[in-house]
């Protein structure tokens, strides 16, 4: 196509207005007209990644093939494209300054004084151009977190005003704002818009499109006021209104022309709509699977927050489109599981999903809610320290090591049947230091695992600091507890499964992470499948 066409996603009045959402369906809509297009997130905040943070700031922590903790926005960016993204698709204000920072010990700057202008600013500039730079993408599309207003933000609205004064027609701003509805005044409120839209124009820049985000539809008359006070044309004004599903909304989008529209602007050639064929199949069989009467997945973890196990919940959910039936995912509260209530609490699950997570607390609800499910045969998936979980109960109450546990629990069990490596135990910080990223794994012909990927190699994306001891393998799999994948190189065992039950699997890495729309994920299909014909 030529140059690399840049397009920046802001967002106004109030987050949590679905930037990401948006971001991925301009992205889908671009693809499906054959362009390749990327998407990548810049976060204001100054932590070097969000690897550190508790879920309950941000939600679940994303985990890229090359190993980069990063924002759960580029989960929906490969939920909807199917692309792979890297750590150059995630980029904070921390790893930012970090960057000019060490550029500035190192003397690169040749003694002059360091400023946001042009120096933070410039480094923004050269991260966003990053991936265009090889030409690999036709788009790239560049998500600003946060609100337009913060404090924080400014860095970035300033480079992106510099961008658009450089690029010119390759550059374009699409600002997400929203439009509420005042229930007493019976009237849709365009004023927040407005003064975001100031907001935007008194640092520079002057948005291409306005996406507004509505409970409620958006007459023609409000759009047009809309356009007046904030100096675009009509057909850029562009409704977002709450959609059964979030992947509904690239056909929305489409409807309203907005791929047409930025294409326009961007002088490209506009040309037939695509038809998304495959998108729309899915969105018909969601549609289908929605009216069926819904199983219920225990998902038993202690963040107790939508966001916190996004990924999951999504893969589920594909799982469920792909298995024609719906999928209803019940949280279950690990901290509040005991005996005496786990048979009410799991009663009529058709499937338990134990969550991966850090540290002791809720940890005794897992054994709990895993000694239940073996034992009355419910289809178990375990993920990460759910896996890890597994082993422990497994051996407390079957190989009667009752002081069994993790060294992350309990640093002098004698049964550390899982353990920390070697080369982690020399690692004292606390930032980008677990096993990260894709590693292959060798599948047990024959084991659930091998039958639901249907091949004996594969690469799933890991995020923990312990493993399986694999002094104690033996005794499990006497026991009826199998190693059904293994890291070809280290010999690490990345899946256990007891195949006397229906289905019982856990797994050292994370697959949801790799679930996407068009791909939904092996092991999950496998686990619906079975608690569907449970
Ligand atoms: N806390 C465990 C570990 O570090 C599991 C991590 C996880 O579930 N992502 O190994």
């Amino acid at each position: 196509m030529g140059e690399t066409k840049y397009i920046f996603v802001t967002g106004g009045v109030a987050s949590s207005l679905g930037k990401g959402i948006i971001s991925s369906s301009i992205g889908k809509l671009l693809q499906a007209r054959g362009y390749s297009v990327t998407i990548q997130k810049f976060d204001p905040y100054i932590n070097i990644d969000p690897g550190t943070l508790n879920p309950y700031e941000h939600g679940e922590c994303y985990v890229t093939v090359d190993g980069h903790e990063a924002d759960l926005d580029l989960g929906h960016y490969e939920r909807y494209l199917g692309i792979e993204t890297t750590k150059a698709n995630n980029i904070t204000t921390g790893r930012i300054y970090k960057s000019v920072i060490d550029k500035e010990r190192r003397g690169d700057y040749l003694g002059k004084t360091i400023q946001i202008i042009p120096h933070i600013t410039d480094e923004i500039k050269r991260n966003v151009k990053l991936l265009g730079s090889k030409n690999q993408f036709d788009f790239v599309i560049t998500e600003i977190g946060g609100t337009v207003g913060d404090i924080e933000s400014l860095p970035y609205l300033e480079s992106i005003r510099q961008l658009k004064w450089e690029l010119g027609k390759n550059a374009l701003c699409v600002h997400l704002t929203y439009v509420p509805y005042l229930k007493a005044a019976g009237e849709l409120k365009t004023k927040p818009t407005q003064h975001s839209v100031k907001e935007l124009q008194s640092v520079g820049i002057q948005p291409d499109i306005l996406v507004l985000r509505s409970e409620y539809e958006l007459g023609m008359g409000l759009r047009r006021k809309v356009a007046q006070f904030c100096n675009v044309d009509e057909k850029s004004v562009v409704q977002s209104i709450d959609a059964a599903t979030i992947y509904e909304v690239p056909l929305l989008m489409q409807e309203q022309g907005l791929d047409e529209t930025i294409l326009t602007k961007m002088g490209l050639p506009i040309g037939n709509q695509p038809e998304l064929g495959p998108w729309r199949s899915f969105l018909d069989r969601r549609e289908k699977a929605e009216e069926t009467d819904p199983i219920h997945i225990a998902l038993v973890g202690k963040y107790d927050l939508q966001d916190a196990y996004k990924s999951i919940r999504e893969a589920l959910s594909h799982a469920g489109v792909y298995n024609d039936r719906k999928v209803k995912v019940d949280f279950v509260d690990s901290e509040k599981l005991t005996d005496e209530n786990v048979a009410e609490a799991l009663e009529g699950k058709a499937g338990v999903l134990i969550g991966p997570g850090f540290g002791q607390r809720g940890i005794d609800g897992k054994f709990v809610a895993l000694k239940y499910a073996r034992t009355q045969d419910i289809p178990t998936f375990g993920i990460c320290l759910g896996m890890q979980c597994m082993a422990i109960e497994f051996a407390r109450n079957v190989l009667n090591l009752s002081d069994a546990n993790s060294r992350e629990m309990d640093a002098k069990t004698p049964n550390n049947v899982i353990d920390i490596m070697e080369e982690q135990k020399a690692i004292t910080s606390m930032g980008g230091t677990m096993r990260l990223g894709a590693y292959e794994c060798a599948l047990e012909p024959g084991s659930n695992a091998y039958e639901a990927y249907g091949k004996e190699i594969i690469k799933e994306r890991h995020r923990h600091r312990y493993e399986f001891n694999n002094d104690f393998k033996d005794r499990y799999e006497a026991a009826g507890m199998q190693c059904t994948g293994i890291n070809p190189e280290s010999g690490l065992v990345e899946i256990v499964e007891i195949p006397k039950l229906k289905w019982f699997v856990g797994t050292q890495f994370h697959p949801e992470y790799s679930s996407t729309v068009l791909n939904p994920h092996p092991l999950f299909l496998s686990f619906v499948k079975a608690a569907i014909n449970q």
